[in-house]
């Protein structure tokens, strides 16, 4: 089984987006799929029509009561299986701070059922406490969704030096696998920038000896589409929603490249589909540069020139880098009115590369954890895989091991005509560029 920890402790980056979907894609490839909802927010239960009423156990009754996974797993898909959660996991932090052995409790737990799947997909909380490192010792590969903005760097740092003190002192396993952009918008300055960067970042890491050495940056984007946001409202997955959108296309192919044994199944991409290459975009149409970036009328000295910070300059280590960031489009003013400061309203870009390091900081614990208490396998209840299409799923029986799985087959087609007018707006811009 492959263990995957989705992390990223900025919230609202698509993580449990990327965790519902990708684990959906995986599922319709054929995959025995275990999701594990790590967040007291519920967001994956929910996005799979799952809403745990106060006598069904959930992830937290693993944690805390060492509660053998196959008695609260629920089956809301074909060879989808959930440890859901609800808001009692948001005690477990307080809970657990003088139980020994608690980051891992988790492994333990999914470790007995491990063999009843082909991959394990976690959705972790906002945040790097004791459910975060739970879900980085249970797993072995980390994917990061992020957002290409600027905020979206400042916490990478402190998110890889805590998988560092991971691998050091309790797994060490667990490595980066690769960062995916999500919400992506490709044809902004920004978002060039921000591509350049990482991969600037993860190419000097290439060879060391840290967790990211091998990370890739996914050249498949999930871009922003309304029906992702739409399918979890009413409890379903993108592939039961919309198909035919955007997004279940994009999660199919991030599923083809996270599983690449999974390429054959999905479709040639059509030549108007991008890709992230390090910044090797089409170049923006002057007026988009307009729209996004340039304040030139109103702070013409705030830009800096490209010149002035080359890429090649983007260190290997600790050292942040000196851009300026652009102020924000503003809109041209009649020439009678007083100038803005020219940098009031610029930051300096933090650098991804500000990783501490690794011994300066006690996230996880020196000692090696003892196991915790085994618990009793319970039998496993007997009941089969849910259809294949229930979606709206309400809330649906808990389950033993899936050994009923099923294969189907996959339709992956692409209409993007019944996508959303951001897409259609993004592929009306790279249809357009040169
Ligand atoms: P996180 O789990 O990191 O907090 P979510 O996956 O919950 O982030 O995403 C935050 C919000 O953004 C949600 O409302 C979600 O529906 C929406 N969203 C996620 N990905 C996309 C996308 N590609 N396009 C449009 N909306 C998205
Ligand atoms: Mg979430």
């Amino acid at each position: 089984m492959r263990r995957i920890a989705v992390i990223n402790q900025k919230g609202g980056v698509g993580k449990t987006t990327t965790t519902a979907n990708l684990g959906a894609a995986l599922a319709r490839a054929g995959k025995r799929v275990l999701l594990v909802d790590l967040d007291p927010q519920a967001h994956l239960s929910l996005h799979y029509g799952v809403e745990l009423t106060d006598d069904q156990p959930s992830v937290y009754d693993v944690l805390t009561s060492s509660m053998p996974a196959s008695e609260v797993m629920q089956a809301p898909r074909e060879r989808v299986r959930l440890l859901p959660a609800d808001i009692d996991l948001a005690g477990v932090e307080a809970e657990l701070v003088s139980v020994m052995g608690r980051e891992v409790i988790l492994r333990e737990a999914v470790d007995k059922v491990a063999d009843d799947f082909d991959v394990m997909l976690i959705d972790c909380p906002p945040s790097l406490g004791v459910l975060t490192i739970n879900a980085l010792v249970a797993a072995s590969e980390v994917l990061i969704p992020l957002q290409a903005q600027f905020f979206a760097l400042q916490g990478l740092g402190k998110l890889l030096n805590t998988v560092t003190l991971v691998r050091q002192r309790i797994n060490p396993a667990i490595r980066v696998e690769g960062i995916m952009l999500c919400m992506h918008e490709p044809l902004t300055k920004l978002a060039g920038e921000v591509v350049d960067d990482l991969s600037s970042f993860l190419e000097g890491a290439r060879g060391s000896d840290v967790p990211w050495a091998n990370a890739r940056l996914f050249s498949t984007f999930i871009r922003r589409n309304i029906k992702l946001a739409e399918a979890c409202s009413f409890g379903q997955t993108i592939f039961d929603y919309a198909p035919r959108s955007n997004g279940a296309t994009d999660y199919m192919r991030l599923a083809a490249e996270v599983f690449t044994e999974l390429a054959a199944q999905v479709p040639a991409e059509p030549a108007s589909q991008p890709r992230v290459t390090n910044n090797r975009f089409p170049p923006p149409e002057p007026a988009e540069i307009a729209n996004a970036e340039a304040p030139k009328s109103a702070a013409p000295k705030a830009a800096a020139p490209k010149a002035a910070v080359p890429k090649a300059a983007v260190p290997k280590a600790a050292v942040p880098k000196a851009k300026r960031k652009p102020p924000r489009p503003k809109r041209a003013k009649p020439k009678a009115e007083p100038k803005p400061k020219a940098n009031a309203d610029s930051k300096p870009r933090v650098a991804v590369t500000q990783v501490a390091p690794a011994t300066s900081e006690p996230v996880v614990p020196a000692v090696p954890c003892e196991a915790a208490a085994p618990s009793e396998a319970a039998p496993a209840r007997e009941a089969p895989c849910v259809a294949s299409d229930p979606a709206p799923v309400a809330v649906v029986a808990p389950v033993g091991p899936p050994e009923t799985f099923q294969e189907t087959p996959v339709d992956v087609s692409v209409d993007d005509r019944t996508d959303n007018a951001s897409s259609v707006r993004h592929e009306d811009a790279v249809t357009t560029a040169p």
